[in-house]
């Protein structure tokens, strides 16, 4: 069962990681780029919309797979295995973008996993959404949670630059010792960074926000029951307890080693 990311948000389901039937149906789907488009695809374990727990507004939402980082006390241990998930190509990934700013979405949320171990899929995928929404003259933004710190950035400017087409970035390792109230944050070192106009626009009411609770989304799909959002300490439990009285049977829990 997948569990929550911390870092990103991320998904708790009940079963195993299985992908997401929105995600089966962008996997696999290799038809020939266009000539204007990076043949490169980006291994993901989920895709949903809309997402309304992780940043401002309806979003649309990609969970990259694989992540080394091991935070203890992760808990979407689902999406570290970088031999699971779905490959989402560029030219997939720019029609789920197109459909989504045609709803009026109000941006996309990339998270993972750790979306920084697929550097080059990364901005090739920021780089369509932006395409995309300029085409479509739609202000909607760009966020990604990275469990990278800052200074590990800096340190690494190459694999940094695949965050260069983002609005804002949440860096940092969840640390289970440090929890917080902070809007979308999984524990207090974790920080929220504007880099452009837009960024700053969207997200400066939230940089110290901290709602009273925060916003979780329950979704159940293909026997597995995924939780979008960041819960605090207790959620997952309190959520997983009311599943049992509903008499649902959790055979996995992704928070759990
Ligand atoms: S960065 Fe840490 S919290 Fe995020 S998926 Fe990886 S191990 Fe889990």
């Amino acid at each position: 069962m997948a569990g929550l990311s911390p870092d990103g948000g991320g998904p708790t389901a009940a079963v195993a990681a299985r992908p997401a039937a929105d995600v089966a149906g962008a996997a696999g789907r290799t038809a020939p780029a266009a000539p204007t488009t990076p043949a490169v695809a980006a291994l993901v374990g989920q895709v949903y919309r809309p997402v309304t727990s992780l940043g401002p507004g309806r979003r649309l939402g990609i969970w990259f797979q694989g992540c080394t980082l091991a935070c203890p006390g992760c808990m979407s241990r689902h999406t570290w295995e970088s031999t699971g998930g779905r490959e989402l190509t560029v030219e997939r990934f720019s029609a789920l973008w197109r459909a989504a700013l045609a709803d009026g979405l109000d941006g996309l949320t990339v998270s993972g996993g750790e979306p920084l171990e697929q550097p080059a899929a990364l901005a090739a995928l920021l780089a369509a959404a932006d395409a995309e929404r300029r085409r479509a003259g739609h202000p909607a933004d760009l966020l990604v949670y990275t469990g990278w710190e800052p200074e590990e950035l800096a340190a690494d400017p190459a694999t940094a630059a695949a965050l260069d087409g983002a609005d804002a970035v949440i860096t940092g390792r969840y640390r289970a010792g440090q929890p917080t109230r902070l809007a979308w944050r999984g524990s207090a070192n974790q920080q929220l960074t504007t880099r452009t106009a837009l960024g700053r626009e969207r997200y400066a009411p939230y940089l110290d926000h901290r709602p009273e609770r925060p916003e979780l989304q329950v979704r159940v799909s293909e026997g597995e029951v995924r939780v979008i959002g960041v819960p605090r300490p207790g959620d997952l439990g309190r959520i997983e307890r009311d599943l049992v009285r509903r008499g649902v049977t959790l055979r996995e829990t992704s928070w759990r080693p």
